[in-house]
Order: structure tokens, then sequence, then C-alpha cells
């Protein structure tokens, strides 16, 4: 079934009329009650219909900590069972987007424009998530717009092979570049022993800083664990009440750069504190239950991934960073301070071939690579060892476009901050950076 097109335009048309809630009034003022009953209501069955779509793909509530009567018990025995569960699901997501659609005529401030925007968002992805698990078929882009409400752009080789270019000059030795990167960066690795201390220090400079600027509950908890056999390299399990399993995957050498980068993604001011500032803002404060559950293949994953990205760049501006590594981490993991910089240096090139993986999962998905070519490439242009190439090309088996929410949501959260921050100012960014991290927000909303 090659549908997508069709249906695409068919959800652009929902769309539209979908926009018509934000022209109504102002930022403040407060809520319309007679609109929160009406979407409370919309909300309540939104979280019924995303766990029940659960049990068709056990990878798509990624979290869930609403009450548990709402769970489903719909003992799926056979496919028809199961195809009779997708269309009861399809039919629900209509009658949701047309009672949301009822709504449209309501006067909105921002707070409840942002929520009525996000639910419809959501919603629409469902719509694209029931029709793929029936078979259908999206192009990588249709997919991602349909699930992530994005496209990445697309990038030739030429643009790679110039960032691949100014690695070659810098590298030590001689020969392939992704092989001296892979030699070079052995000196980097933390040892196995040391990998806990160093997390720790990490994840306690992240938390540090981020509450110097973001009011936490004073009971947001977390825990570490170390796992393998994973096809990803941490995770971030939130289970409700400020509390979060932040899980690392030791299948792969781990290098130095990665303490900070895990503990800020899943951690502070990542994936952790993201869940918290909205459970606690819209789940406790306003009663918002659509925010109990978190449906991984939606538009919501692309703020959370991007946020947990650049969340890097705001506790660490600057030069801030390095000076940290060199002081703490780099001494912690017993590698030697001096080689911070050049580093730091050649992971600021490699960082730069990051939408080379977008070109792997969409040339790969729609079929015009095989799994040795997807391989090849991930080798050559994001300069990967074999073994990571073939964790990667597992990762887009598994999550699909789901990987264009790292680098372009990073993207699209870094040019939202830096287009409204004004003078570049700490203040103003760190507020903006928030409430991204604490009001429902849409890819495409984010202007
Ligand atoms: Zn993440």
């Amino acid at each position: 079934m090659k549908l997508g097109s069709l249906f695409l335009n068919g959800l652009l048309l929902i769309l539209l009329a979908s926009i018509l809630l934000s022209s109504c009034s102002g930022n403040s003022g407060s809520l319309n009650k007679e609109l929160e009953s009406k979407m409370n209501n919309i909300s309540e069955n939104y979280v019924k219909l995303v766990l029940k779509i659960g049990e068709l793909d056990s990878d798509y509530v990624d979290a869930y900590y609403g009450p548990k009567d709402w769970q489903p018990h719909d003992n799926l025995k056979t496919p028809e069972d199961s195809t009779s569960l997708r269309n009861f699901c399809n039919a629900e997501t209509d009658s949701l987007l047309n009672a949301l659609d009822a709504l449209k005529n309501f006067k909105a401030n921002e707070i409840e424009t942002l929520r009525y925007r996000f639910l419809y968002k959501q919603l629409l992805a469902v719509k694209a998530k029931i029709f793929l698990l029936g078979g259908g078929t999206f192009s990588f882009d249709e997919e991602s717009k349909a699930l992530y409400d994005a496209v990445a752009p697309t990038y030739t080789k030429k643009h790679f092979q110039n960032i691949i270019d100014e690695l070659n000059n810098i590298l030590p030795g001689n020969g392939n570049v992704d092989n001296r990167l892979e030699e070079y960066r052995k000196s980097f690795i933390i040892p196995k022993e040391k990998l806990d201390t160093v997390f720790n220090a990490a994840i306690a400079e992240c938390k540090k800083k981020t509450l110097d600027y973001i009011k936490l509950p004073a009971n947001e908890n977390f825990k570490l664990e170390y796992v393998t056999n994973k096809p990803w390299n941490g995770y971030n399990w939130y289970k409700g009440n400020y509390f979060s399993e932040i899980q690392i995957n030791t299948d792969m050498p781990i290098y130095i750069d990665r303490a900070i980068d895990l503990a800020a993604h899943e951690g502070y001011p990542g994936h952790h504190v993201y869940n918290t500032l909205l459970e606690e803002n819209l789940v406790k404060k306003n009663g918002w239950m659509e925010f109990t559950v978190y449906p991984l293949f939606s538009p919501q994953s692309l703020i959370a991934e991007g946020t947990a990205n650049f969340g890097i760049d705001m506790i660490f501006p600057g030069n801030s960073r390095v000076e940290f590594e060199k002081n703490i981490l780099f001494p912690l993991a017993g590698l030697n301070p001096k080689d911070a910089d050049k580093y730091y240096e050649v992971r600021k090139l490699v960082d730069e071939l990051r939408y080379s993986g977008n070109e792997a999962a969409r040339n790969y998905l729609d079929g015009k690579w095989n799994e040795s070519e997807t391989i090849d490439w991930l080798m050559k242009y994001s300069l990967m060892s074999k073994d990571k190439a073939v964790q990667r090309l597992k990762f887009i088996e598994k999550y699909r476009s789901y990987v264009i929410n790292y680098n372009l949501g990073q993207d699209l959260i870094k040019n939202y901050i830096e287009h409204n921050d004004g003078a570049n100012n700490q203040a103003k960014k760190w507020s903006l950076f928030t409430k991204l991290l604490s009001t429902p927000q849409t890819p495409s909303g984010l202007k």
C-alpha cells in the first residue's frame, strides 16, 4: 500500500482548519472553563487511545504515569484481533480530531492555544502511526513529516567530504580519515572501572548548572544503570512523580565526551528535567492528562530530543565545557588534560557530520541502498567504526525516521532560541529554554 501523498494531503486540509483556534486573544487571562472541560475530555480519550496503540507496538508508549485503570486489556490473540483494534483506533482518532475541530471558534489564551495545537499534531501523528501499523508506507520525508511534524534537509556527499577534508588536515597520521579518527580516539576511552565515577561527576555538574536557572521539585530524582545489548547509547525511562531510570549502554567503548553528552541529554537539563517540568506544570498544576503518556513516534519526540541535545550548549556556553573536562573529567578518567583542546577541535568537526546519518537512514529506508551500502556510507561519511555502523543500522531499522529528531531537533531549538533571545542574553535564553521544557510545543510551531 502506498498512500503517502494522498494521506498527507488529507492531513494538510485538517491542519489548515486547526490553525483557526490560534487566531484568538492574547497571552494572559484565566483559562476558559468550558473549553478546558471539553479539552480535558479529548485529552483523556487521547491517553486511552495511545495506550491501546501501545498494545500493537511495544515501543510506542515510552512513558505512562496516569491512572492505572486507563490501561487497556485487549488480550490480542490473532491477527484479526489486531486488525479490529487498529480499525477501532483509527475511528477513535478521527472522532477526536473532529472533536478538536469543533472547538476551533473558542477564544483561547496562549497556553490553551499551545495545548490545542499540541493535541492536534499528536493526533495527526497517531493517525499516521495507525496507517503504518496497517502496512501503509511513506517515503522517509513523508514519514518524518507525518510523525514528527518536520522534514530534515538533504545534504550531498560534497558537504560531508569538505568537513572530512578539514579533519584530514588536523588528525595525526596518514591514510584514511576514518581509520585515523578511530586510532586517535582510542586514547580518550573512559576505562570501564572509572565509568561510574566519571558519569557521577558529569551528572553532578550538569545538575548544578541546570539548577542555577531552573527550579525543580525538591523530590526529583533518578536511578543510573549500566546495561548491554541495546541499539541506543543511553535511555531515559520516566516513571512519574519526578523520577527517571537512566540507562547507559556499555556495548561500545565510551569516549570521554559522552559523559557530559549523556548526563545532560538523559538527565539535566535533558529528558529527566523535561518530563519533570511537564508533570509539575501541566499535569499536577493544570490536570492536563495528555502529558502523562508519551507516544515515542510523535512530534513530542522532536521537542524532547532537540531540547536534550541543545541543553548541552545551554549549560556549557562558550569554552566552559572544555575547561570543566580538563579540570575534572579528564583527571578522573586518568586521561591527560593537555590533550583536551585538540580532542574537542576534532569532535567539533565530527559533530558537523551528524546529518550524514539522516542520509543513511533516508536512502536505506527508501530502498535506494542495501545494508552494506548503508554501512559503507556510515563508515565513510559519519566516520563510524564498522561495529558502530552496524549498531547504527540496527537503530535505523528499529526507529526509522526518528533519527532526525536528534540533529534537526537540536537545530530547530537552537534557531528558535537564538532568533528570539534578543541581544544574546543568557537569562533570556534560559527563560525561552525553560518555556520549551514546560509548555506544550510542536516542531512546526517553533517560530
Ligand atoms: Zn534522547
